[in-house]
């Protein structure tokens, strides 16, 4: 399978190629020249995580691995499950956040980790007398993305992985996950705004000579790698409804689905184009709201973006937009298969304490995409929303809206007590450069 890009489309790349590369010529997002079909339903559904998720992705990916070694791949990077918990009656949240820094980025950002170590291992063999190839992943992250990632990469050989941040700007716990970790992972607290790193980190790309001579990745979630790894847990939730179902035909599944950069929409509209029987999907974003404004209008204007509770989609500009679009426009999926909604802050808040009346402790992000879905559900339809963070990554917000203390899990109780490891660096590309050629 070739991946080609969605804006120079004579540029075709291998699976490899398009991991490695990130974007292609233009700042072209690479995608599948075709979606193949996952054939036996059934039986597919009926395997376990891994097995299943080896039969999606291995059309996709064939040309850069063999069966044997996507196998290792995933094995590897999905080390931990997806489950579906039931909220009420015609409702279900898909909680992505048991990996290892408690959200749904693990998923994406380890199988990305676990492809680039095969490729740099490969090319390593086969070049034994030459220098090693190295990779450095530079990442800007306002939280969640950073977290991910380091811990993804972390003790990976001929990897290293540099993450900036804007200093004083996230949460203690936050900025424990991924500081703390050390040996192949260096962090950067930037005197300046998450503009401001993020700025740091195109310059970066954009130095030619720098980029080449370190290997420079972004590993952000333009990466086709990780969305399709995200494809896997669609299949594994309909395949938990559909065990939970018994006997029973499944019922017309709607996806909802928090969104800030649109990754895990397309990865659903990916794994829907792929057989997978999903009727249709919301894409419920809060109050950045460039694309339900879009397609209400048909007008792109992103707005100035705003802070909210829910900080991970603070998007104005979502980056998986244009494959999106693509999708709709070549007829890949219906057009009435994507509908967005926006969600306010108020709003948000009542459905944190709407859903815990329910027995369930969510988080900000997982409340907004039950907020769209509740008001969209149709007679006959069954809802499953999906749960990107764990409650205590949003222990401070969650806490304020509930009126009652939320626990601590194992993972973020084991950081809280290490020691941060990051530098401090100003605003400034030249001292950026220096360090990233030390
Ligand atoms: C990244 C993130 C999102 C947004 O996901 P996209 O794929 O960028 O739309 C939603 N919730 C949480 C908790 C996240 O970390």
């Amino acid at each position: 399978m070739k991946f080609y890009n969605l804006k120079e489309n004579d540029e075709q790349v291998s699976f490899e190629q398009a991991v490695r590369q990130g974007l292609g010529k233009n700042q072209g997002l690479f995608f599948p020249e075709n979606l193949p079909q996952v054939g036996d339903l059934t039986a597919l559904l009926a395997l376990p995580l891994v097995e299943r998720s080896v039969k999606v992705l291995y059309p996709l990916v064939e040309d850069s691995l063999s069966k044997d070694e996507l196998t290792e791949i995933i094995t590897n990077a999905f080390n931990f499950p997806a489950q579906v918990q039931p909220i009420s009656e015609n409702s279900a949240i898909l909680e992505l956040f048991h990996g290892p820094t408690l959200a749904f980025k693990d998923f994406g950002a380890r199988f990305m980790a676990q492809c680039l170590q095969h490729f740099v291992k490969k090319s390593a063999n086969q070049n034994e007398k030459s220098s090693t190839e190295k990779i450095t992943i530079l990442t800007a992250t306002s939280g969640d993305t950073g977290a991910a990632v380091a811990h993804a990469f972390h003790g990976l050989a001929n990897i290293d992985v540099v993450i900036l941040y804007p200093k004083g700007k996230i949460s203690l716990l936050q900025e424990k996950m991924f500081t703390t970790l050390g040996d192949n992972i260096s962090t950067i607290a930037i005197d300046g705004s998450f503009d401001d790193c993020q700025a740091l980190v195109k310059d970066a790309f954009d130095d030619k000579e720098l980029a080449k001579s370190i290997g420079l990745n972004s590993a952000n979630s333009i990466n086709i790698s990780r969305l399709l790894a995200q494809v896997c847990y669609y299949f594994e939730a309909v395949a938990q409804l559909s065990r939970q179902n018994g006997d029973k035909p499944l019922p017309e599944i709607v996806f909802s689905i928090p969104s800030g950069n649109f990754g895990n929409l397309t990865a659903g509209l990916i794994a829907k184009a792929m057989g997978l029987p999903i009727k249709r999907f919301i894409a419920a974003t809060n109050v950045n709201d460039t694309v339900p404004r879009y397609l209400a209008t048909g007008q792109w204007q992103p707005h100035e973006t705003i802070a909210t509770i829910s900080n991970a989609m603070d998007v104005s500009k979502p980056n998986n937009w244009p494959r999106v679009e693509h999708m709709i426009k070549a007829g890949i999926v219906p057009k009435e298969s994507v509908s967005s909604s926006s969600v306010d802050e108020e709003e948000t808040q009542m459905m944190v304490r709407q859903i815990a009346k329910l027995g369930y402790i969510s988080e900000p992000h997982a409340a907004v995409a039950y907020s769209a879905l509740k008001h969209s559900l149709n007679e006959g339809e069954f809802g499953v929303f999906l749960g990107t963070a764990h409650p205590a990554k949003f222990k401070d917000v969650v806490e304020s809206i509930l009126g009652q203390p939320i626990g601590l899990p194992k993972e973020l109780a084991d950081c809280a007590s290490e020691t941060i490891l990051s530098i401090d660096m100003a605003a400034d590309f030249a001292q950026l450069r220096a360090f990233l050629l030390k």
